[in-house]
């Protein structure tokens, strides 16, 4: 804690992967005693930087950047970047330590890292975008390659901002380098189904999830929080496979569809017309818009928390499972505080953490790596039958791990415990580095 003050989301996820692994330390003490966890807790690399760059108004703006290269164990850095006003150094750590499992656990060949900025993409004109995505990368690019570090979208950071990156990257290097970032166009080296990826790899994972238990997603209730990427994507697999989601969200506020979402309707809103939710239900007769209060509220028989860290807390949690909550799994990065999955797991409550839940995002990802290395480009339909395999491939990881070191059904500890052995082997291996 003292080396790292003030980091508390930092804090928390160090928190909650070390307290799984008591069991895997009793028996393989060899994984402890070379300072594995110790080497864990600090990043290989951290890199913070000024990105100056110019508004439409001729005004000079400042933000901070970070790249944290946390784990190269596996691989190449690999993790998205995130632009947002929340964005510090405790908040990147996080999610670059979290990613080393998650990667893990998808069994590609891919180390952990994070980064991002304090901007605020939002309320900017395309050319101001432009501008810091070109300032950004052109202090970031001296730290990239497609053998170094391979950074992705995330929060606020879409395939329009990965596409100037890649632009001023490829214009500084003079190297077209494809696989240097993922989540590009189609047009340019991008991967079919990396946009729907981490959204339809959750429902797969829940599919698993239910199907352990001898359910199915046919007649199950769900509602998403967020409107983004993930949410919209994951609704729209839900969907497919039989369930209806009847709410989603954004930061202001919250809409509830009777009928089921609209997800088309919904998708112009956010994507195309780049407009809040609210306006989701002036169009929808069934649809009510709510300014205050949360999804958790609703009775539902599946959550999947799409938005941000800590969303859901142990209120929401007792609110779900009064109202005969069945599963829940993690879209967003640990968007569950520690006190709600408390109360899921004292009710029996199915729970994905996001470390294998939404691996899907970061799959895709390292498929688009590998069809940039062989300049191939697969079709919708074999990229999405891998990403189902992985997804169910980590389902079984997790649930196998669980029940290996003595914890059936918990699929925190069998994520937390076979993402950290897969890494921990490679340390040991390739020793005190
Ligand atoms: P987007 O920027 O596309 O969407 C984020 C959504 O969350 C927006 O609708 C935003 O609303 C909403 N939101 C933000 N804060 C809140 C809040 N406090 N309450 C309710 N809604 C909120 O991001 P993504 O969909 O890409 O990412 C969402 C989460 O999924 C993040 O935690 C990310 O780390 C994680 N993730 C993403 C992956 C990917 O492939 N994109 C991969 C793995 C994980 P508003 O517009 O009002 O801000």
């Amino acid at each position: 804690l003292h080396r790292n003050p003030g980091e508390s989301e930092f804090h928390q996820a160090v928190h909650e992967v070390f307290q799984s692994l008591g069991a895997v330390a009793d028996r393989h003490p060899e994984l402890v005693d070379t300072g594995v966890i110790e080497r864990l807790c600090e990043p290989e690399r951290q890199i913070i930087f000024r990105v100056p760059w110019v508004d439409d108004s001729g005004k000079v703006q400042i933000n901070r950047a970070f790249r944290v290269e946390y784990n190269s164990a596996l691989g190449p850095y690999k993790g998205g970047l995130r632009f947002h006003p929340t964005v510090y150094l405790g908040i990147v750590k996080f999610l670059g330590f979290e990613q080393i499992f998650k990667n893990a656990l998808t069994g590609m060949p891919i180390g952990g890292g994070k980064g991002g900025s304090d901007f605020d993409p939002k309320g900017k004109s395309d050319n101001e975008i432009m501008r810091f995505c070109q300032s950004f990368m052109t202090e970031m690019y001296r730290h990239l390659g497609e053998h170094t570090d391979v950074p992705a979208g995330d929060i606020g950071v879409g395939g329009r901002e990965v596409g100037y990156m890649f632009g001023q990257y490829k214009r500084i290097t003079n190297r077209y380098e494809a696989g240097v970032l993922t989540g590009k166009g189609l047009d340019y080296g991008g991967s079919m189904v990396r946009t729907e990826a981490t959204g339809f790899g959750l429902v797969y994972f829940v599919r698993e999830m239910l199907a352990s238990r001898g359910l199915d997603l046919r007649g199950k209730t769900v509602s998403v929080s967020g409107s983004g990427n993930v949410a919209i994507h994951a609704a729209l697999k839900a969907q497919e496979l039989g369930a209806t989601v009847v709410a989603a969200s954004d930061s202001q506020g919250y809409v509830y569809d009777s009928a089921g979402l609209d997800i088309d309707l919904l998708t112009e809103i956010k994507f195309q017309r780049g407009e809040r939710i609210s306006v989701y239900a002036d169009e929808r007769t069934t649809a009510t818009y709510h300014a205050a209060g949360n999804v958790w509220t609703l009775p539902v028989d599946i959550a999947l928390p799409c938005a941000t860290q800590n969303e859901l807390d142990e209120e929401s949690a007792k609110n779900l499972v009064s109202n005969g909550l069945v599963a829940v799994a993690e879209g967003a990065n640990m968007p569950c505080t520690p006190g709600a999955i408390k109360v899921f797991n004292e009710a029996g409550i199915l729970f994905g953490p996001g470390k294998a839940a939404n691996a899907g995002g970061v799959a895709t990802s390292a498929l688009e790596m590998q069809q940039n290395a062989s300049r191939d480009s697969w079709s919708f339909k074999r990229t999405d039958a891998k990403l189902d395999e992985i997804m169910t491939g980590i389902h079984e990881a997790c649930a196998r791990a669980a029940a290996d070191f003595g914890s059936p059904g918990d699929y925190v500890t069998g994520a937390n415990i076979a993402g950290f052995q897969r890494v921990a082997r490679a340390m040991v291996a390739q020793g005190v580095v």
